[in-house]
């Protein structure tokens, strides 16, 4: 039987990658602890900032919720319901909940209300369902915290998720990508701060977190995330996670430590400006969802 690291319980959870078992108190407790620890390392927030949670009603970003109002922090929630059947119906319903639960604020911005669904868009629109949506939620993000007064969007992005990007813009060599790479994105030209808390954590480990602190999460997959390639460098990388531990948190942490300051030499062409519509922050004379927007209603009319 194997014991807790910090108890004489019997162990719940054995995490390899750090050669640590830990009984159902002790592993919340250092899940928490390495949510905090992320934090200072990267010089994300402190107590006084007002942090909004973009919430999925998955178990990554309710863990993050979870994890940084017990952690203390004024954190609330930020849900945008993209229209898309039962998957968004039943995520709406669980981010609810939970945010009752934890007897904190969910803000909600009904895509139908602001622009059309993202199925609706998808039958006005070629690009794929995820890069719209993509365009979608950056925009309300940046613009709804603005304007409801919050001065950091925390995203539940985990370990996983980050080393299969870095491993796909390291497959691309995309430059511009991978100097942007870091677990935060400074407040600038328009844009608040940006950050992601669980950038260390992977996803096995959120999900026991979520599970053994009583959450509810929606474990559906978005039915358009189905085929999209990052989910096959996450199996690849967790293959050599399953012969390597600590393979993955490696990748992604000597990248941070050695290479992404030297990318930070690297020239960088992009100049941002104003929407001339909305007044968000944009590389065109009008933003991408502002050109969206406008798409959408001139191919509307025509069908009419
Ligand atoms: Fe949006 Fe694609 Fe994620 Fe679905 S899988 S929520 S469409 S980005
Ligand atoms: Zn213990
Ligand atoms: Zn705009």
């Amino acid at each position: 039987m194997r014991k807790c690291y910090k108890c004489d319980k019997k162990a719940q959870v054995y995490l390899p990658q750090h050669r640590l078992a830990f009984c159902k108190d002790h592993y919340l407790e250092w899940f928490d602890n390495r949510v905090e620890k992320t934090i200072k390392e990267f010089k994300m927030f402190d107590k006084n900032s007002k942090i909004l949670v973009a919430v999925s009603g998955g178990k990554d970003s309710l863990s993050l919720w979870n994890a940084l109002a017990k952690l203390g922090y004024n954190v609330d929630g930020f849900y945008i319901n993209l229209g898309i059947g039962d998957y968004s119906q039943k995520s709406k319903e669980l981010a609810l909940k939970f945010a009752k639960k934890i007897g904190k604020t969910l803000n909600i911005v009904e895509l139908k209300d602001e622009i059309a669904t993202i199925p609706e868009m998808k039958t006005y629109d070629n690009r794929p369902a995820c890069s719209i949506c993509g365009t979608i939620k950056r925009y309300f993000m940046n613009k709804k915290a603005k304007e409801l007064g919050y001065n950091i969007i925390a995203t539940g992005h985990n370990l996983d998720d980050e080393a299969a990007v870095l491993f796909s813009n390291t497959l691309n060599w995309s430059i511009e990508y991978l100097k942007r790479q870091y677990p935060v994105l400074k407040e600038e030209n328009g844009f608040i701060r940006k950050v992601k808390p669980l950038c260390k954590i992977s996803e096995k480990e959120s999900a026991i977190y979520a599970i053994l602190s009583g959450i509810e999460y929606i474990e559906e997959e978005c039915p358009y995330s189905v085929g999209a390639t990052s989910i096959d460098y996450k199996l690849f990388l967790s293959q050599l996670e399953e012969k390597s531990p600590g393979t993955k948190l490696r990748f992604y942490s000597e990248f941070l430590r050695k290479m992404y300051p030297i990318l930070q030499s690297y020239e960088e062409k992009v100049e941002l400006g104003r929407c001339e519509i909305c007044g968000e922050p944009s590389m065109n004379r009008i933003c991408s969802y502002c050109s969206l927007k406008m798409k959408l209603q001139a191919k509307k009319e025509k069908t009419v």
